[in-house]
């Protein structure tokens, strides 16, 4: 029988309507559809309450006894009826609203049932509104054994008798049916390596846990089953794509390398940047192209890799490119990098939008004749009439600011695609970024450079100004400068621009003596500049602005981030906010101001902030608290994390292992076309049916 094409409302208990729900409510069409659907919770049936221990806080209680009687109560709205249930140490009441017709047809006085529900409070005493009532001897308690799975259903489903407990029913029926065992969907090597159980003891156990180790066994192969699949679409497509081309080979640690390392490196590196080297090195002295992604919170030193693994290129006669998304970031970078090689004879350029005309024509000539080393600029470097002799090493700062769409436009400046090294500090989990980046290869600095100071947060209701404004003249005054930070949510635009410059006014007149700045996404990209440039000259004292700032500016003398509204942002967007100080020596600051009306969300949220300064500690957080979806920087990407079983947040380790013998596999057999790969293919094939392209997600 092929499960996939057995209509659902054949199944016996199911029929036309029940058939119609599950497939509008669940998307359930076959029998197929209603195996994968699994329960969310399971709960031990073996375990019997006693009446007389029943707290109200307990979340579910389990009876087994009789009722002793059955009365109707109340009329219209509040019509009831009560049962009284003893099972010898008390008698407690349960309480039906609806179905009462059917409730008093069905059970019957003085017979034993194991009754389930959640207790509840009422006029001091403790009921069971709309319990569960099993017959002791039912079939399907003896093939659930002691764990019950409960399914998710709704509304609608329920009107129509599709609960959980019928959901349970329908699975009973199809394993009842079933003539052999559930078709294996991984091959013999794969279960082996993972260490799983079969496809069909899995589904069995999911659905009817023979003992709880069968199930965490159950979970385990199926978590890593839907993350295998994944994994492997992602990488057959990144392979199909992008690997398809070789790489420039670049064996040789050279000349500039060597000058830079033993002359003019000025600290040690850390641990975490030597490690990323080594990685990148490795990816480079092979023929193949790096695809690489270099994730390091705020700070971490990503631009001296990104030096050296220029440098590299440069020893074996290639050239090489950085793009920032914004001009400021491509002036600090072609400023830091220029002083950081100064005497070693390199050749470094800038090239941004407000270059001038001969400057450009310049250094267009220059590029191709292959006489400049290190170009350094912004989307400028994209246009058509750039052309190098012969890119080797192409970077690009804060990747969420680029598309796809660009980094293959840098690839075809080349008859061959340079190696590609993609930064950025927003710390995407690790799990997530293998999702959505399946394409690159992910490298991470972990660690901070060495003396930090660690900036020290604070939360503060908006209701106390006076000594906020206290605290800031005391830093003005030791002469630093400060960030005042607004949200901007695009449904209410108009309001938050009132708030900007209510609050640019209040900041000017409560601090005459200082000049402010205003910075926003509304205006012209040269005002934008202009008013920035003020603060990191240090002309602007205080700089008020929206999360434009949010990008990459390096001005060490800033010690304060002040965020207004802070409930309003994400906690990985506060995060790279207030990385925007702490970069000197000075002990720095970030005040998340809010109301003082918070939900238990947003609390919770704050605390982890002032709590943790770990990037990844706060993008995990992130993570758990609203969902991958939602993670800043991604939400353009839909919603692709449908995941059935798995998750992002709990299970990178299965990912991990799904992810490394997804690969080993395509290693040998690139479009899974030997024998023993072909379940895989024809499995892979019908999970991405009708699923989104995973591929096309970064
Ligand atoms: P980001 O990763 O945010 O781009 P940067 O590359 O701008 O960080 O580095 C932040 C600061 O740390 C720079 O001033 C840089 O010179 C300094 N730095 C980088 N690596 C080290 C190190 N190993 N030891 C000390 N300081 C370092
Ligand atoms: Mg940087």
């Amino acid at each position: 029988m092929n499960l996939a094409l057995q209509n659902i409302k054949y199944l016996p208990g199911v029929g036309e309507k029940k058939g119609e729900i599950l497939k509008q409510e669940l998307e359930i069409q076959s029998f197929e559809d209603l195996l994968g659907y699994y329960p969310y919770k399971y709960i031990d049936r073996s375990v019997m309450h006693r009446v007389r221990d029943i707290k109200e806080d307990m979340l579910y209680v389990q009876l087994k006894g009789k009722i002793l009687s059955f009365e109707s109560m109340g009329e219209g709205m509040s019509k009831r009826l009560i049962a009284k249930f003893s099972d010898g140490t008390g008698v407690i009441e349960l309480v039906w609203f609806k179905g009462i017709k059917f409730i008093l047809s069905k059970y019957k006085v003085n017979t034993e049932y194991v009754v389930f529900g959640k207790p509840n409070a009422f006029n001091h005493k403790i009921n069971l509104p709309h319990p569960d009532l099993d017959n002791i001897d039912e079939d399907l308690e003896k093939q659930a054994g002691a764990l019950q799975g409960f399914y998710n259903t709704t509304e609608k489903m329920k009107n129509h008798f599709l609960n959980s407990k019928m959901i349970q029913k329908l699975m009973y029926n199809l394993f009842s049916i079933l003539k052999e065992p559930l078709k294996e969907n991984l091959n013999a090597n794969t279960i082996a390596r993972a260490k799983v159980i079969s496809h069909h003891e899995a589904i069995c156990n999911i659905h009817f846990p023979q003992s709880q180790d069968l199930l965490r066994k159950a979970e385990y192969r199926l978590k890593f089953e839907e993350l295998f699949f994944i994994q492997l679409n992602i990488l057959r497509y990144a392979r199909l794509t992008n690997r398809k081309s070789s790489g420039f080979v670049l064996p040789t640690i050279g000349h500039f390398f060597n000058t830079f390392y033993e002359k003019n490196l000025p600290f040690e590196l850390t641990n975490a940047q030597k490690r990323v080297l080594r990685e990148i090195r490795e990816d480079v002295r092979s023929s193949r192209q790096m695809n690489r992604l270099l994730q390091g919170d705020v700070g971490s030193g990503k631009t001296m890799v990104a030096l050296m693994s220029m440098l590299i290129a440069i020893d074996n006669g290639f050239q090489t490119c950085m793009m920032a998304p914004t001009e400021i970031l491509a002036t600090q970078h072609f400023i830091s990098i220029t002083e950081l090689t100064v005497g070693m004879g390199l050749n470094i350029v800038l090239l941004t939008g407000s270059s001038k005309k001969g400057h450009r024509a310049e250094v267009h000539q220059q590029l191709i004749t292959g006489q400049i080393h290190i170009i350094i600029g912004t989307h400028a470097l994209l246009e058509e009439i750039v052309q190098f002799d012969n890119l080797g090493m192409a970077i690009i700062d804060e990747q969420h600011r680029f598309g796809v769409a660009q980094r293959a436009r840098l690839w075809s400046k080349n008859k061959k695609p340079p190696h590609v090294l993609v930064m950025t500090a927003t710390p995407i989990p690790r799990t997530l970024a293998m999702t959505l980046y399946g394409d690159l290869d992910v490298s991470v600095i972990d660690e901070l450079p060495p003396g930090r100071k660690p900036i020290q947060t604070i939360h503060q209701y908006d209701n106390r100004r006076g000594s906020l404004n206290a605290s800031i003249r005391q830093q003005l005054q030791l002469g630093r400068q400060v960030y005042i930070v607004y949200p901007l949510i695009q449904e209410s635009e108009k309001s938050d621009y009132k708030n900007l410059e209510e609050g640019f006014i209040h900041i000017s007149e409560t601090f005459p003596e200082y000049k402010v700045c205003m910075v926003h996404g509304k205006m012209k990209p040269a005002e934008k500049e202009a008013a920035m440039l003020q603060f990191v000259s240090g002309k602007a004292n205080i700089m008020v602005a929206t999360t434009v700032i949010e990008v990459g500016v390096n001005v060490p003398n800033a010690s304060v981030m002040v965020i207004e509204s802070a409930e309003r942002f994400g906690l990985s967007q506060l995060h790279q906010l207030r990385g925007r100080v702490g970069r000197g020596a000075d002990q720095s600051f970030c005040v998340l101001v809010t109301s003082h009306k918070l939900g238990e969300m947003t609390r919770k949220r704050m605390e982890i902030m002032v709590n943790s300064t770990d990037g990844f500690v706060i993008a995990e957080a992130d993570l758990k608290l609203r969902g991958p979806g939602d993670l800043d920087g991604t939400q353009q990407s839909g919603d692709p994390f449908k995941l059935k079983i798995a998750s992002l947040v709990y299970d990178g380790q299965v990912l991990q292992l799904a992810r490394d013998i997804a690969s080993e596999i395509l290693e040998v057999d690139p479009e899974l076309r030997n024998q023993e790969n072909l379940v895989l293919k024809s499995e892979l094939e019908k999970v991405f049916r009708k699923d989104v392209n995973w591929s096309q997600i970064s």
